[in-house]
């Protein structure tokens, strides 16, 4: 049995910070406008140019290093649908953040394409204009969607596939979902002009590292771009261990010996994948490693809860709530200053100051806020 399927019990209990832990946000200074887009800096100097949205905290997949079933079992209380952001002030939020000098939005959750009506999200923060607009999937239900995602206005889509090997695949999701119905959701994304498809590969030791090769050959010269992502510490309940993460380098060397790879350089500063091209042409491929070499210096990225909070961390332990201000008579203004204000305060950087504690503190869970 692959190691993922052995029974083990999660010994850190989950923090729920949803309800508690809301920081309130920094007042804007009375009478501000938002900053101009050359002016919202953070603290340490870092632009906002990403906004990934988290349209819901429901899944239907249990990948054990994300939503182990011992903690998202049966009678775990997932978000209520009257919590949840509308179109309308997620889009509302977007078009704020896009006048303050947002550049991308990418679409996540749980499993986004579970949230009812997606497409039609998609199609308002497109009449936005002027953002690059993707989504991250885990492909369950890609191969009918994908043309009215693309029709919608989506320009680009990150696939999630862990495994090729159908047994170690069915165990890490955890509801025995099958390798070629994410494979016909690849396919599918393709043919709709969703391309290039970034195919993200999550690898945890001594569960699907000895499938890094087979992951690299078979995407070499489709097209699409395999991305390595160490395993992180997010959340609290998926049991971490700094064992179970295969450093990038490591990951880097087991493919250059088989297919010789040679670096690129980053499309723009920020990108959190590091880029490397076949020698023989047929392509490229990106490694993201969050834990052994940190890029908090510079991150732009500001998250979006399903239910209104923004988060100006991925590790962050308590979210800015928006709802209330946005359920408010608050003008775009009023909204648009606090926004300024949330960022200009920022100083996050816990990938660089991650240490044994830092593991232990309580986190937002990846299945809520997204990747
Ligand atoms: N459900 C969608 C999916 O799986 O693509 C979108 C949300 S998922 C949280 C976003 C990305 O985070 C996925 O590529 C997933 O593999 C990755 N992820 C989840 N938990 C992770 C962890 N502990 N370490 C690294 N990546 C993780
Ligand atoms: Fe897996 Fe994504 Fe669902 Fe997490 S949110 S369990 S990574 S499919
Ligand atoms: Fe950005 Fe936080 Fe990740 Fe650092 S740890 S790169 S600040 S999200």
């Amino acid at each position: 049995m692959p190691a993922a399927a052995s029974s083990r019990k999660v010994v850190i209990p989950i923090v729920d910070i949803r309800d508690g832990l809301v920081i309130r946000a920094p007042a804007p200074v009375h009478g501000a406008a938002a900053a101009p887009a050359s002016a919202l800096h953070d603290r340490l100097g870092r632009p906002l140019r990403d906004l990934r949205i988290s349209v819901t905290d429901h899944c239907n997949f249990r990948c054990t290093y994300c939503m182990p079933k011992d903690v998202f079992g049966r009678d775990y209380e997932f978000l209520p649908h009257a919590e949840l952001l509308s179109f309308e002030e997620i889009t509302r939020v977007a078009r704020l953040l896009a006048g303050m000098g947002l550049e991308k939005i990418r679409i996540t959750g749980g499993e986004p394409l579970l949230r009812r009506h997606v497409e039609k999200l998609i199609e308002m923060l497109a009449g936005i204009g002027n953002l690059d607009l993707t989504l991250t999937t885990n492909g369950s239900v890609l191969a009918r969607k994908a043309a009215d995602l693309r029709a919608a206005g989506l320009k680009r889509i990150t696939v999630s596939l862990d495994s090729l090997d159908d047994q170690v695949f069915r165990a890490m999701n955890d509801v025995d979902f099958p390798v070629a119905k994410v494979l016909e959701g690849i396919d599918a994304a393709a043919a709709a002009g969703l391309s290039p498809v970034k195919v993200n590969m999550v690898v945890k030791r001594g569960v699907n590292d000895r499938d890094i090769i087979a992951m690299a050959r078979r995407f070499k010269g489709s097209g699409h771009i395999l991305r390595f992502i160490e395993y992180m510490d997010v959340g609290t309940t998926n049991g971490w261990r700094m064992d179970d993460v295969v450093p990038s380098a490591e990951i880097v060397r087991m493919i250059d010996d088989v297919f010789p790879i040679e670096p690129l350089q980053a499309h723009y500063s920020g990108e959190v994948a590091e880029r490397w091209r076949y020698r023989d042409g047929s392509g490229e491929i990106g490694v993201i490693s969050s834990v052994t070499q940190a890029f908090c210096h510079d991150c732009t990225r500001l998250r979006l809860s399903p239910e209104g909070k923004l988060f100006t961390c991925l590790f962050a332990g308590a979210g800015y709530d928006l709802r209330g201000l946005l359920r408010s008579d608050a003008s775009d203004a009023e909204i648009a200053g606090r926004l300024t204000a949330i960022w200009q305060q920022r100083s996050d950087r816990y990938s660089e100051i991650r240490t044994a504690e830092t593991v232990r503190t309580p986190k937002v869970e990846m299945s809520y806020i997204g990747g």
